[in-house]
């Protein structure tokens, strides 16, 4: 049998296998020391029983199907990041940079050669994804920053044209699995004297539309030149009476995105600005109105399907930063709160972002936001749904990376202890692979 055959077959029986099986909970108590640490599992185990990956059903009269990997990760506590049960002794196969197969480290049989690496008692996670960056304050080389710490997916939320392009094709092109994968807006669309030029001025990295047919004009520009998603503002940094896309405009901007595939996040400020933004058909708040999100909003966001990216931690600093920090946490902070629990309770949908590039925002696992999240009282579970399995959908690439599921991209996270029980465990990275390739082992 020639090797392209035999990775074809083992494909098909292990779809076929994964149709018939449905991933159901994992079952405790099979949970058989697996300490292997290279090579093939040793034999003698069934197959059949508590795991995602293929069983018996369709492999012949051995029951197995070997698994010929490029890379092994074995032994540790699987967080599939899409809010499952934890898969004790779990095993990942990853094949061309991505997953192969996800199980029971006894239930797969991967063939003998296949690198292995025993990461018993640790925890694996999909990569995490940081859906809202400015990449233009670091060089390409120190994103690499982020990879090392398990965000292997940046999303950049505003820079210039040019630059942010060119970055992501070299990016792209170096094949450096150290660098993280970068999506790009450019610059950020608003109108003439609305946010942000009050504040930054006519050289940030924004565009002023001066109705729909000149925002639709400029949307179709930013998407032939190759951005991945489209920014816009709508209501400034507090109310302040600036001007504001119109919802004309919006919808306009909304509707040339949506019809070719792209998304849009709006900037906002206020309750009323987020509102007329998800009216005219946004995907993605890319911050916490800083006053109360009415419930009846919340209930638009969720049935819209809009997300909520509150950046909590970015606010803090710039309060501190401006000698407004103990009215900050006595007024505001409390409403961002608020508004991100009662999103979360209705079942919307959350994307972490913490606004890297703003003052006071560090590069890496962005720990700050986490703390403010867990803060507001969400559950370690909902902040890595939000930064992996959400943050991915929000990221327009739910089909690709944000789980740890056959098929997908092999971007995965291993740390130390149990985030589940101590976020700190996050800021104890030990391995990071992406794209099937270690990026980064301690
Ligand atoms: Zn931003």
């Amino acid at each position: 049998m020639t090797y392209r055959f035999a990775c074809t077959l083992v494909l098909i029986l292990c779809g076929l296998a994964l149709v018939a099986c449905e991933p159901a909970e994992p079952s405790r108590q099979s949970g058989s020391p697996s300490a292997s640490t290279s090579g093939p599992n040793s034999s003698g185990h069934e197959t059949a029983g508590a795991s995602t990956k293929a069983t018996t059903t369709n492999a012949g009269e051995t029951g197995r199907n070997t698994i010929e990997a490029d890379l092994v990760l074995t032994g540790g506590n699987l967080i599939d990041g899409a809010g499952g049960a934890v898969l004790e002794d779990a095993e990942i196969a990853i094949k061309d940079g991505r997953i192969l197969a996800v199980g029971r480290a006894a239930g797969l049989d991967v063939a003998e050669g296949s690198r292995t690496l025993d990461v018993s008692g640790k925890t694996i996670l999909p990569g995490f994804i940081n859906t809202h960056v400015h990449s233009r304050y670091v060089t390409l080389d120190e994103t690499k920053t982020w990879t090392r710490e398990g965000v292997t997916t940046v999303r950049d939320l505003g820079g210039y044209l040019d630059d942010m392009v060119t970055r992501k094709r070299d990016s792209e092109a170096s094949g450096d699995p150290n660098l993280p994968r970068l999506l790009v807006s450019g610059p950020m669309i608003s109108v003439p004297g609305g946010h942000p030029f009050p504040i930054y001025g006519d050289d940030y990295p924004a565009l002023a539309v001066r109705g729909p047919d000149d925002a639709r004009d400029q949307v179709n520009e930013l998407l032939d030149a190759g951005v991945d998603h489209i920014k816009i503002a709508v209501s400034g940094r507090s109310d302040t009476g600036w001007p504001e896309l119109s919802d004309e405009e919006i919808q306009a901007i909304t509707g040339v995105a949506h019809a070719r595939g792209a998304r849009v996040a709006v900037h906002v400020d206020t309750a009323a600005g987020l509102r007329r933004a998800v009216e005219n058909g946004v995907d993605d708040a890319a911050h916490s109105p800083r006053d109360p999100i009415p419930n009846d909003l919340i209930a638009e966001m969720v049935e819209r399907n809009v997300a909520l990216s509150p950046t909590i931690d970015v606010y803090q600093n710039l309060a501190e930063e401006n000698g407004t920090a103990a009215e900050w946490n006595a007024a505001t902070l409390p409403v961002m709160q608020d508004n991100l629990r009662r999103f979360a309770e209705a079942g919307g949908t959350l994307a972490l972002g913490d606004d890297f590039g703003n003052p006071g925002v560090e590069l890496g696992m962005p720990m700050d936001e986490i703390q403010q999240w867990s803060n507001a009282g969400l559950s370690p579970r909902q902040i890595i749904t939000a930064a992996t399995r959400d943050a991915a959908k929000v990221s327009g690439l739910g089909d690709e990376i944000g789980t740890v599921e056959r098929g997908k991209a092999a971007d995965l996270l291993v740390v130390d202890g149990n985030p589940l029980s101590d976020l700190r465990a996050l800021e104890g990275v030990e391995l990071v692979v992406h794209g099937g390739e270690v990026a980064f082992s301690r």
